[in-house]
């Protein structure tokens, strides 16, 4: 089955999947987001490498920002770096996704799926095997290489198909408090894990405060120049 152009899940949000289907719902499609300071310095270096530009040579091209998707698992992004090698007739015949990376080499997987989600991406598209991607990390200023394997594969199929069936549902998973994560979760004050289940409705009822805020505040200035 191929996926329509309008299912396709964001390759930037396997990560939050990957670290709690309840934050994937409540960033993806309840559309909250509560920016902390690694998210924004995260966002800050991807909209510098994804201007989006092309370097080249006779036998080899470099693509940065290069937008790549798969229709086989429904999966879109952008790849902050692809390395081409050509043939003579200009076909490739092999290629690597290369992501920038804030700070040092994490121990999780969450930068691996990621990787080879673009990869997964890369293959459908150039029609090629591509059994590795590479990180440059920009504090320790080199690049480690990351074999995709069929299990680093299969982890991301899996997470990919996990995301299709929460959308498909149409229904954000309840909360289930996890010190460990929960306490590291830019949503937690939105979330509100410790309550059963967490806050249902979160968007509605935060921008319902927001609403009570701003009309508390209107008639308080009413009040003062009256
Ligand atoms: S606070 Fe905990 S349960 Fe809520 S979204 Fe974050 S990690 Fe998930």
């Amino acid at each position: 089955m191929a996926y329509s152009p309008d299912d396709l899940v964001p390759i930037s949000a396997l990560q939050h999947a990957l670290f709690c289907d309840r934050q994937y719902a409540l960033i993806h499609m309840e559309q909250l987001w509560a920016e902390n300071r690694f998210t924004a310095e995260g966002e800050v270096l991807h909209e510098r490498v994804h201007s989006e530009h092309a370097e080249s040579r006779r036998s080899f091209r470099q693509e940065y920002g290069m937008g790549v998707r798969s229709l086989e698992y429904g999966l879109t992004g952008k790849c902050d770096l692809v390395e081409m090698w050509l043939d003579d007739n200009k076909r490739v015949i092999r290629a690597q996704p290369v992501e920038f990376k804030r700070g040092h080499r994490k121990i999780n997987d969450v930068d691996n799926v990621q990787l080879c989600a673009q990869v997964i991406c890369l293959r459908e598209m150039l029609g090629i095997e591509i059994p590795i991607g590479q990180f440059y990390y920009l504090q320790e200023h080199r690049r480690s290489t990351v074999d995709i394997t069929q299990e680093l594969r299969e982890k991301t199929i899996g997470l990919v198909k996990k995301i299709h069936s929460i959308n498909a549902s149409n229904t954000t998973p309840k909360a289930v408090y996890d010190k460990k994560k929960c306490d590291s979760c830019s949503l937690i004050d939105l979330c509100m894990p410790k309550v059963s289940g967490g806050k249902t409705g979160v968007v509605e009822k935060y921008i319902q405060s927001q609403l009570t805020k701003a009309d508390t505040e209107s008639e308080a200035d009413n009040a003062a120049s009256t």
